[in-house]
């Protein structure tokens, strides 16, 4: 089993060494806009996914080869706070770098009602929970949760996180054309935010494809959103840009990157550093391997793993 992927440039990260805990698809989320398959295991019980010896030896392995990561990132190919003991894994990270990355969770909030989580989630530097939604109705259709997971819990769980949870928290929203961009949501995500008191809000935008047909919300709309949720507070919409050289030029890394979600030839450039023309070349062998295959989502290329 491969537990980690990258170091991958992050448009928030920067250096983000991703840590993929759960099998794909697990969650107990099944969001309209996710960019990995439909969840097919949607649970809030929470197991043991991880072998702890095998991750611990891939992590050393990793960390004498890439000695620039600015965060080791929990988050990966489903729920990551349905892994149980998750304070294990954050503590065996700390303890084989010896501390000198930050350790983020990206979480889609919906465990945090729980105590035993939010204790666990203590030992992480950052957390980055999402909240998608400002009411039932519009939590119900984005994010097709658990049926034994409400709103208030979602709430509930954000705001007790803040009161425990000493270091960064970054609030994402994803906003969904036509679902949750009306003025009248976005009131009431500023009531909300108010209360959860994140460091910092993250607006996003479902632009990668998602097996449901969804709509971006248009460029004015997003401004004015922006102005009402945010008010002063810091936004991060932009998209990194920044390309490297590095040695993760193979086609290993663009397999790696493809099992995971589908990508455009400028998202692996820009998420994996290569170079453009190498990475066509190994998309047009990889194509001819029949081991991917292509398709045209919202006038742009995809690629994706061949299944069938
Ligand atoms: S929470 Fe994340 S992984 Fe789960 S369905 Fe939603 S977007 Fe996909």
């Amino acid at each position: 089993m491969n537990y980690f992927y990258g170091p991958v440039p992050s448009r928030r990260l920067g250096f983000s060494l991703g840590v993929d805990l759960i099998p794909k698809k697990v969650c107990s989320f099944d969001c309209l806009y996710c960019q990995l398959v439909k969840t097919t295991k949607k649970i809030i019980t929470r197991f043991t996914y991880v072998d702890e010896v095998g991750f611990k030896k891939e992590l050393k392995e990793i960390i004498k080869k890439n000695p620039k990561i600015d965060y080791i990132t929990l988050s990966g190919s489903g729920e990551p706070t349905l892994h149980k003991n998750l304070d294990r894994i954050i503590l065996a990270i700390k303890k084989i770098t010896k501390t000198r990355f930050p350790v983020c969770v990206i979480t889609n909030s919906s465990l945090l009602y729980r105590k035993n989580v939010r204790s666990e989630l203590r030992q992480a530097d950052l957390i980055i929970p999402s909240l998608d939604a400002a009411t039932r109705k519009t939590f119900n259709r984005i994010n097709r949760p658990h049926k034994s997971l409400s709103f208030k819990k979602i709430i509930d769980g954000l705001v007790s996180l803040r009161k425990e949870f000493k270091g960064e928290i970054w609030l994402e929203v994803m906003l969904v054309g036509g679902i949750n961009d009306s003025l009248e949501e976005a009131e009431k995500f500023k009531k909300i935010i108010q209360k959860i008191k994140p460091n910092k809000i993250q607006l996003n935008l479902p632009v990668r494809p998602s097996e449901t047909k969804i709509s971006l919300p248009c460029p004015k709309r997003i401004k004015t959103i922006e102005k009402i949720i945010t008010g002063s507070r810091k936004v991060a919409l932009s998209f990194c840009r920044k390309q490297r050289k590095t040695s993760l030029d193979t086609k290993g890394e663009i397999l790696k990157y493809l099992t995971r979600r589908p990508a455009g030839l400028s998202d692996l450039v820009n998420s994996l550093g290569m170079n453009s023309q190498q990475a066509v070349k190994f998309l047009k062998d990889l194509l001819k391997q029949r081991v991917i295959k292509q398709y045209i989502y919202k006038r742009k290329k995809y690629f994706v793993i061949k299944n069938d």
